[in-house]
């Protein structure tokens, strides 16, 4: 079987031929700057020590700093981190925020760890790599299994090192330097661009139907701004399952519910359905918002929505994404579409380093204006070049992180 990083590189290889991109800087640019693994143990609070294994991917630094998110979950391995952190680089790049890309993890399951043996393992793993990261070298930022409070330990375990360094991670709490609007911004941008994209089709968001795999950070904020904008949301899950409703479920019910269960099982307004089963639902929009690889060669004939929503990360196989363009299904790709988190993250950083805060509005209003921006370039190239929007964004990406490359040298 291919690796994810391998797979990753078929979209990257595809653009980079339309651009006609030279053999030296393909090699450049698919190559990472740097690679860490460093071994994290902890007490547990029975006394015994467990150790666990984390990653920071560092993979471009030609735009600037580089940037992303920080994962616990316990099929982390470096492979993905580094899948995940070149996907950062191009995301970042789409949306034009003056970062490169990384990406860090733990392989843990954080359901078998209590909140103080979290708090260990954070700041264990700050201890380890503190020296390699930093405000204007590499920013870290929640993922899946990480938080608000991940990120204000990071903070507060770097400078105890270096000092005062808030602009050292985004998405911390509000509390504590982080920017209003950043927990909803990657559901929110999702939507944003969800409007735009039925758009282009002619399409009304009014009454369509919606099915999100995942109810976490993301696909509950999804949820929410869709629901808010009249759309018909039919479907959700979370990691035990999910739920279908073809009359439209309730989301502000829902996330009342699952606020208060920790899970939508038993959530009483809809029939249960298997998240294998809420891809091939029958709906307008499918929006994948949990984890990778889930659109496979093995299922992807069998899906049924008009239109694929690319909140998680890299839920879309190349095989899969193959079959979607011979059945000219349009997929909207997971480093435009899923945007908004790092963007509002370049935004905290901004504040942090002015010693100023934004008001709500404010951070709303310039993520749509940085989020809509990219998807018209995005949608012009795709038209201009008659390819994907996936190999659109790439195009966009790829120029912008040469380009960075050339002007700035080796
Ligand atoms: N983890 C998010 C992503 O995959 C956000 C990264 C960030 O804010 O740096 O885009």
């Amino acid at each position: 079987m291919k690796s994810s990083f391998e797979a990753a590189r078929q979209y990257f290889e595809e653009a980079a031929s339309v651009i006609g991109l030279s053999e030296s800087l393909r090699d450049l640019l698919v190559t990472p700057e740097r690679e860490i693994k460093v071994q994290v143990p902890i007490k547990r609070d029975n006394g015994q020590i467990a150790t666990f294994i984390g990653y920071r991917m560092q993979h471009n630094s030609a735009r600037g700093p580089m940037k992303g998110g920080l994962r616990y979950h316990h099929e982390v391995n470096a492979d993905e981190v580094l899948t995940l952190a070149s996907l950062m680089t191009w995301k970042t790049a789409v949306v034009d925020i003056p970062y490169g890309g990384a990406k860090g993890g733990i392989s843990v399951n954080t359901k078998e760890l209590s909140i103080d043996e979290l708090e260990r393992l954070t700041r264990r793993f700050v201890d380890e790599i503190h020296d390699l990261f930093g405000p204007d070298k590499d920013i870290p930022a929640p993922d899946m299994g990480t938080n608000a409070q991940t990120m204000a330990w990071i903070m507060n375990q770097y400078e105890k090192f270096h000092g005062f360094a808030p602009a050292c991670v985004t998405g911390k709490p509000v509390e504590l330097y982080g920017a209003e609007g950043r927990e909803e911004a990657t559901g929110r941008g999702v939507g944003i661009l969800t409007l735009a994209f039925l758009r282009k089709f002619g399409r009304s968001i009014e009454n369509a139907t919606i099915a999100i795999q995942g109810f976490g950070n993301v696909g509950s904020f999804t949820a929410a701004y869709l629901h808010q904008a009249g759309a018909r949301v039919i479907a959700i899950s979370d990691v035990s399952g999910g739920i279908v409703n073809r009359n439209g479920i309730d989301v502000p019910a829902a996330l009342e519910f699952a606020a208060a269960n920790k899970s939508l099982t038993g959530f009483p307004g809809g029939e249960p359905i298997s998240n294998e089963a809420l891809l091939m639902l029958d709906t307008d929009v499918l929006i994948p918002a949990a984890l990778g690889n889930v659109l496979t060669e093995q299922n992807a004939d069998s899906v049924r929505a008009k239109f694929i929503v690319e909140a998680a990360n890299g839920p879309t196989t190349p095989e899969a994404d193959a079959i979607f363009r011979k059945k000219e299904i349009p997929v909207l790709p997971d480093i435009l579409a899923n945007a908004g988190g790092v963007t509002v993250s370049y935004f905290e950083w901004v504040q942090n380093q002015q010693y100023f805060r934004w008001d709500l509005s404010r951070v709303r209003e310039e993520l749509e204006k940085y989020m809509t921006r990219a998807f018209h370039r995005v949608w012009t190239i795709s038209t201009d070049k008659k390819v994907s929007l996936r190999t659109g964004a790439y195009i966009l990406a790829i120029g912008r992180v040469s380009r960075a490359t050339e002007l700035g040298g080796i």
